[in-house]
């Protein structure tokens, strides 16, 4: 679809600046700070950033933001780069901001000998007064008029470790006029000591996000720097410290972050719901990152149909999960392989029919080249409970007492007497096979309305199914009063232990996907074990999404 699409406004630009030989080719990076999981709004800005240098010439670098020494983890760095690769996309270089700091100090420097930026001694609630508000300017103190020579006198004392955290800063200095307020004077660089997960104990001042995100940009050469719409105030800032500094022009360009409905995209947020036992795990196949959306079944196809359907946008709103999982039922609708599985067994006996035979299925009718699995037929097979009826109504034309069903892929069966225990439960079906009614080879001339799965009871394996629902009950979690906690799905995991499988998913394995057949789509779990098979519905095989839109 993507071919005859119009472009959105960051492919117009990039198209422009090549046609006016702007650049030759192009530079994105993706910047996670690694301090959580990746999600799906990490994932439209990953198909974004690798999707523009992959249409247009040039690359796209990974780039952990990771200023902020108290944050983050060697467990982050790592889940986050294994998530991109399964997106499907190749970073061309692996940095860190932190591999900047020697750099990032001298362009603080830099600065102070121009006569740009001051070391200021005040607490950051002085700052903060002093800053003024959007309706008054800022008022200057008497650090502001430091001279150059103290100035890089205290900020190199800064750096060697002199002053106790908060008592300095460094600050550009800008205008404490400014209708923006992020250009009065911002602070450049604080003083923490603490410890770095990469550089250790080497520094006790660190930059701001502002003066490093830009000067990384410009370090590798960036020429898009695509950021989420709340930077649109950063970016005057972004533009000054480049000009000031007289370093490769990275330009700023801002696009809506995603989010979608019935689900929460921040990681603060899904910290909280791992730390307190809502889910099992940032991986948990209810969790909206992508390492969950894999555990799921979700394949990386889809997740880059669902980003290039919804496309960017320059204001924010909510997506739909319908959509998305719309797009995961098309691509697994095409790559899935057909399995039987009874969810809840009903035994039933063929009367007529003795021992065993091995028949065969088709694994895919959507893949010519699918081939077939061999599924055993015997004499005892279990059906779904619910494709019988002992009183059924007009109309019905599944199991009843003289009614006939095709088995998928064997017989025509009849059905001619139930069995009960004492109190009335249906303990089993009665019924006689048509031997002439073999599928593929059918001579029997039976008109029969439906066709119901089955698994033979000798050959069965029983399994352990997750159905998942919902996560969050509401559909804008994030615009409810109180807690987002308090409207969590409390039935969002329902484990079924009843399932019996056919034989062949004994072989399954983690990376496959399969349609139990009018069931849904589903992946075996990563914990699953030979003696406990366990199985994740990954989604249903009812369309409502499309459904609705058609209407
Ligand atoms: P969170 O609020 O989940 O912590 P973040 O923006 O702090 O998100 P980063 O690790 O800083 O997370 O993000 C890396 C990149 O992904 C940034 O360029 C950011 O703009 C982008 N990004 C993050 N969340 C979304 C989202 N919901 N939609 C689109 N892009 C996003
Ligand atoms: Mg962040």
């Amino acid at each position: 679809m993507s071919e005859e699409k119009s472009l959105n406004f960051i492919e117009e630009i990039i198209e422009n600046d090549l046609a006016e030989g702007k650049y030759s080719s192009i530079v994105t990076r993706f910047p996670p700070e690694p301090n959580g999981y990746l999600h799906m709004g990490h994932a439209s800005s990953i198909c974004l950033n690798f999707g523009l240098t992959k249409k247009y010439k040039g690359y796209t670098n990974l780039r952990f933001d990771d200023t902020n020494p108290t944050t983050e983890e060697t467990e982050y760095v790592d889940s986050i780069k294994e998530d991109i690769q399964w997106l499907g996309f190749e970073w061309k270089n692996e940095y860190f901001a932190s591999d900047y700091f020697e750099q990032l100090y001298t362009y603080a420097v830099t600065l102070i000998n121009k006569g740009l930026a001051y070391v200021d001694d005040s607490t950051a609630d002085q700052i903060a007064i002093e800053k003024g508000t959007p309706t008054h300017a800022g008022v200057s103190n008497k650090f502001r008029d430091r001279s150059i020579e103290e100035n890089l006198l205290l900020f190199a004392e800064m750096r060697a470790g002199k002053y106790a955290d908060g008592e300095k800063v460094l600050r550009a200095k800008i205008d404490l006029a400014s209708s923006n307020m992020l250009m009065r004077d911002p602070i450049l660089y604080r003083i923490k000591h603490a410890h770095h997960h990469r550089t250790g104990d080497a520094w006790c001042i660190y930059p701001m996000y502002d003066f490093a995100h830009g000067q990384s940009d410009s370090i590798e050469n960036i020429t898009h720097s695509i950021c989420t719409l709340e930077f649109i105030p950063h970016r005057e800032l972004y533009d000054w410290l480049i000009e000031k500094l007289e370093i490769y022009p990275s330009h700023q360009y801002e696009f809506a972050r995603r989010n979608m409905n019935y689900t929460v995209m921040s990681k603060r947020k899904l910290l909280q719901l791992v730390n307190e036992g809502f889910v099992k795990s940032w991986d948990d196949p209810r969790m909206p990152t992508i390492s969950g959306m894999r555990r799921r079944g979700y394949t990386p196809e889809s997740i880059r149909d669902f980003c290039d359907r919804i496309g960017i946008a320059k204001r924010e709103n909510l997506v739909d999960i319908g959509l998305l999982e719309f797009c995961v039922r098309e691509h697994l609708n095409k790559i899935a392989q057909r399995r039987m599985v009874v969810f809840d067994p009903l035994k039933v006996t063929i009367t007529n029919y003795d021992g065993s035979e091995t028949i065969t299925s088709e694994n895919n009718p959507e893949d010519e080249n699918g081939g077939q699995r061999e599924v055993v037929f015997s004499r005892e097979i279990y059906i779904e409970r619910e494709d019988f009826m002992e009183n059924p109504p007009k109309k019905y034309f599944r199991l009843a007492i003289g009614q006939i069903v095709r088995l998928k892929s064997a017989f025509i069966i009849q059905c001619d007497e139930i069995v009960k225990d004492a109190e009335g439960n249906i303990l089993e079906l009665k019924c006689s096979y048509f031997p002439n009614s073999k599928s593929g080879n059918d001579t029997s001339g039976l008109a029969v309305k439906s066709t119901i799965h089955w698994v033979a009871i000798d050959a069965a394996v029983p399994i352990e199914i997750n159905l998942y629902d919902r996560l969050f009950k509401v559909e804008n979690v994030d615009s409810e009063a109180g807690d987002f906690k308090d409207h969590i799905n409390e039935n969002s995991l329902h484990i079924l232990t009843t399932a019996y499988a056919e034989k062949s998913l004994l072989e399954a394995n983690t990376t496959e996907r399969f349609q139990f057949l009018r069931k849904g789509y589903f992946c075996l779990d990563k914990e699953s074990t030979a003696d406990k098979l366990v199985f994740n519905r990954t989604v249903t095989l009812k369309d409502s999404w499309a459904k609705e839109k058609a209407r």
